[in-house]
């Protein structure tokens, strides 16, 4: 059970009275636990159920580092699903309503590629994608990655048993080896553990087993 609420982060007043807003007060224990060590920049695998807030932690250490008047890409979010990747990229521009002129832009297959390329070159701090499409943009020249600081691989399970490591692998390899990488998965099978030492440096484990 987590009674903290987000106050006791290092968050700025608007940023609160926002979370307040959208009702979220108290934290809920995977982003009690997780969102502090990601403010100081560790590495995190971090394993809790569906519906345990897994993305507002880690979007609010994302947005709490974000440089807003730097149009590159600092934030780098897979996610296994086209639909993921919406309710991510929908989670994040809520969270991100206290700040002014955060783009954030989502890249998946099964639509066109020609709209994607538009708003990138118009500029994007974050993008969140599907493992596929962002490889294809990455060898048209169209994403550029090496300004990326934070790396999540949000259901990092569901994205192995798709098959996606090799694609994964090809797209991190992309970013600078100076980089926050943050792993959440639902479970923890061995194939998560590779993952996690092919691409993270000493990385804090996490593990919640209630939603609340
Ligand atoms: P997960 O990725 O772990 O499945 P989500 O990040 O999708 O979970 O969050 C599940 C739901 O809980 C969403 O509707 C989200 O808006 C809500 N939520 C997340 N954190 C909080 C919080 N601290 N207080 C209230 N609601 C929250
Ligand atoms: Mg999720």
């Amino acid at each position: 059970m987590s009674t903290q609420d987000f106050s006791s982060l290092n968050l700025p007043q608007a940023a609160i009275d926002n979370l307040n807003s959208l009702g979220y007060k108290a934290m809920t224990a995977i982003q009690e636990q997780s969102i502090p060590l990601a403010f100081k920049g560790h590495d995190l695998i971090a394993k809790a159920k569906t519906g345990s807030g897994k993305t507002a932690a880690f979007s609010l250490p994302i947005l709490n580092k974000l440089n807003i008047r730097f149009f590159g890409v600092q934030a780098l979010i897979l996610c296994p699903t086209r639909e993921l990747s919406a309710q991510v990229a929908k989670e994040i521009r809520r969270l991100a309503r206290y700040q002014q002129n955060i783009k954030v832009v989502t890249l998946c297959g099964g639509q066109p590629i020609g709209p994607q390329i538009g708003s990138l070159e118009h500029g994007a701090h974050i993008v969140v994608g599907t493992p596929g499409r962002i490889k294809d943009h990455l060898r048209k020249g169209t994403l550029v990655l090496e300004g990326v600081s934070t790396v999540v691989l949000d259901e990092a399970d569901r994205m192995l048993d798709m098959g996606f490591y090799d694609d994964i692998e090809t797209i991190i390899q992309q970013t600078p080896s100076k980089r926050q990488t943050l792993l959440f998965s639902a479970t923890y099978p061995e194939k998560i553990q590779q993952l996690s030492s092919d691409f993270q440096s000493n990385p804090v484990e996490i593990t919640v087993e209630s939603v609340h």
